[in-house]
C-alpha cells in the first residue's frame, strides 16, 4: 500500500502480540512509532519495546499523541465502536490491522485461513504439509507469533496465516493467493451488532482483494457459505470441498477416499489413514491438502504428512486410557458447532463434561447426537441452568460440579469399560478458568491424578 508506506507516524493501539509485532516492523521500516494501551502491557512485551527503543504508554490513551498519527494500527481485541476509534476515523486517519501492515512488507505467497472453527488445526496442518514438502514457509497470524514480527525477523517465500474476522476487518489491500474459509457459524456476534450477516461479510473479506489467479477453498456443505457466495461472487477460482457430494472440480469423498480434482491431476487418500479423527478433521484435511496440491507439493508428501500429523493440544486430544475408558480433552470447543463434531466423532458411549460461559447457545442441534451417544452429563460451570433445562428430558444422569477435579471424579465414577469421557464444553471458560488452555490443562492434570 504505497500511500501508507510514505507515512511517518505510526500509532499502535494495544500492546499485545500484534501491537508489539507491528511496532518492531514499523521501527525497522523507519516509522516514528508510539504504542498506546488502555490496560497494562505485560513485562515480556515491555522488555521488547524498551529493547527496540519504542515509545509506549499503558493505562491510558493520550489522545493528543494518537491524533498526530499518519496511520493507526488497531489490535484485533479493540472494538470498532469505541469513541476513540470513531474519532480517529473522523479525522480521516487510516485504521488498519497488523495483517494489512505486515502484508505491505512481504512479497511472499500467502495462504490465509479463516472460519468459525478449525482455523488453528487447518493452519498447523497446512504448515506441516508445506514444511514437509521443503517449501520455505512461515506460520503466523492468530497463532503463535504475529505476522508483523515474523516479517521483521525473516522473510519466508510462503506464509500460512490464521486470520480472525477482527484481523480481516482491518485489511484494505491484503490479498492471500490461497484463501480458506473452513466454515461459518454464529460467533462473536457481540462485536457485529448481533448481526450474523455482518460477521459473514467480515469472514469473506479474506477474498475481497483476490484476483482470478488466486484461489478460494471453502466448505461446500456449509449453506451459510454457499448462499453468501451466490449473492456475492468473488473473483478468485473456487475450490469447494464436500463430505456430502461428488464435485466436478474440488475435493470430495469417494468410497472413504479423499479425492482432489482441481486440475488435470488427481489425488486420492483413504480417510482411514488420517491421524486426526472426526468428520470435521476430514474437512480440515481436505482444505489443507487442496492448498498443498495447488502449491505443487508431491502427492506422496501430502499423504505422508496427513498420516503423521500429531494434532493440536486441546482439540479432541487423547489424554489417557484408564480401566479401558478413554479421556479426551476438547477444551477448545467453545461453541456448539465444535462440540457437535466432537460428539459425532465418539464411537462408543460417552460421559460428557460441558458448561462454562454460554454465549447464547442453542443446544437443539445436539439433541440427536446426545440421545445416541451420551450416557451422562457432567455440568461444569457457575450457572448450569440452561444445560440442565436443555437436556433433562433426554438424559437421566445430570451431575452439577464446580471444579475440574470434581467433574473428572464424577465422570470416573460413571464411566464403564469402553466408554469415553469427553471434555467438550461448548462454552467459554472464564467463569471457572483463566482460559481454555487452563481448563484443558486442569482436565489433563485431574485425569492423571485419578
Ligand atoms: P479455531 O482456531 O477456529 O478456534 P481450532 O482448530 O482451534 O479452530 O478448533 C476449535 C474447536 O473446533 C475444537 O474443539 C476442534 O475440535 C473443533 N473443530 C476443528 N475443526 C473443525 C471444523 N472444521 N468444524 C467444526 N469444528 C471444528
Amino acid at each position: 500500500m504505497e500511500s501508507i508506506k510514505k507515512h511517518k507516524k505510526l500509532v499502535i493501539l494495544g500492546g499485545g502480540e500484534s501491537g508489539v509485532g507491528t511496532a518492531i516492523l514499523g521501527k525497522q521500516k523507519g516509522y516514528q512509532v508510539f504504542v498506546s494501551d488502555k490496560g497494562s502491557i505485560s513485562e515480556k512485551y515491555k522488555d521488547v519495546l524498551k529493547h527496540f527503543e519504542i515509545d509506549w504508554e499503558e493505562q491510558q490513551h493520550t489522545e493528543a499523541k494518537i491524533f498526530e498519527a499518519d496511520v493507526v494500527m488497531k489490535s484485533p481485541g479493540i472494538p470498532d465502536h469505541i469513541a476513540l476509534i470513531k474519532q480517529i476515523k473522523q479525522k480521516d486517519i487510516p485504521v488498519i490491522s497488523e495483517i494489512e501492515f505486515a502484508g505491505i512488507y512481504t512479497d511472499a505467497t500467502i495462504i490465509g485461513i479463516t472460519g468459525s472453527n478449525g482455523k488453528t488445526t487447518t493452519t498447523m496442518l497446512t504448515y506441516h504439509i508445506l514444511n514437509t514438502g521443503n517449501l520455505d514457509v512461515g506460520m503466523a497470524g492468530n497463532i503463535g507469533d504475529s505476522f508483523a514480527k515474523t516479517v521483521a525477523e525473516k522473510t519466508h517465500k510462503h506464509y500460512v496465516l490464521e486470520l480472525s474476522s477482527f484481523q480481516l476487518d482491518g485489511i484494505r489491500e491484503f490479498a492471500p493467493h490461497i484463501a480458506m474459509i473452513t466454515n461459518i457459524t454464529p460467533d462473536h456476534l457481540d462485536r457485529y451488532n448481533n448481526d450474523f450477516e455482518q460477521y459473514i461479510a467480515s469472514k469473506f473479506r479474506i477474498a475481497m482483494n483476490q484476483t482470478s489467479n488466486d484461489y478460494l477453498i471453502y466448505d461446500a456443505d456449509d449453506k451459510v457459505i454457499t448462499s453468501y457466495l451466490e449473492k456475492h461472487p468473488v473473483r478468485s477460482q473456487l475450490i469447494p470441498f464436500s463430505l456430502e457430494k461428488k464435485l466436478e472440480k474440488g475435493v470430495y469423498l469417494e468410497n472413504n477416499n479423499i479425492k482432489i480434482k482441481v486440475d488435470n491431476t488427481e489425488f486420492t487418500m483413504p480417510t482411514s489413514e488420517l491421524t486426526l479423527k472426526g468428520k470435521h478433521n476430514v474437512k480440515n484435511a481436505m482444505a489443507a491438502s487442496a492448498a498443498a496440491h495447488l502449491l505443487r507439493i508431491r502427492k506422496a508428501t501430502i499423504r505422508e504428512s496427513l498420516e503423521n500429523f500429531q494434532g493440536v493440544e486441546h482439540r479432541l486430544e487423547d489424554v489417557l486410557k484408564i480401566n479401558n475408558v478413554r479421556y479426551i480433552n476438547d477444551s477448545k470447543a467453545t461453541n456448539v458447532n465444535a462440540t457437535f463434531y466432537a460428539l459425532d466423532a465418539m464411537k462408543t458411549s460417552t460421559v460428557w463434561i460441558v458448561g462454562g460461559v454460554d454465549k447464547g447457545n442453542d443446544y437443539s442441534d445436539l439433541y440427536a447426537l446426545v440421545n445416541e451417544k451420551v450416557k451422562a452429563i457432567i455440568c461444569l460451570g457457575v450457572d448450569n441452568r440452561k444445560i440442565i433445562h436443555a437436556f433433562q428430558n433426554c438424559i437421566d444422569t445430570i451431575v452439577e460440579t464446580a471444579s475440574m477435579t470434581e467433574a473428572v471424579k464424577a465422570a470416573y465414577e460413571i464411566a464403564e469399560r469402553n466408554d469415553n469421557v469427553l471434555l467438550s464444553p461448548a462454552c467459554a471458560s472464564f467463569d471457572l478458568f483463566e482460559s481454555y488452555e487452563d481448563r484443558g490443562r486442569q482436565f489433563k492434570q485431574a485425569v492423571r491424578e485419578l
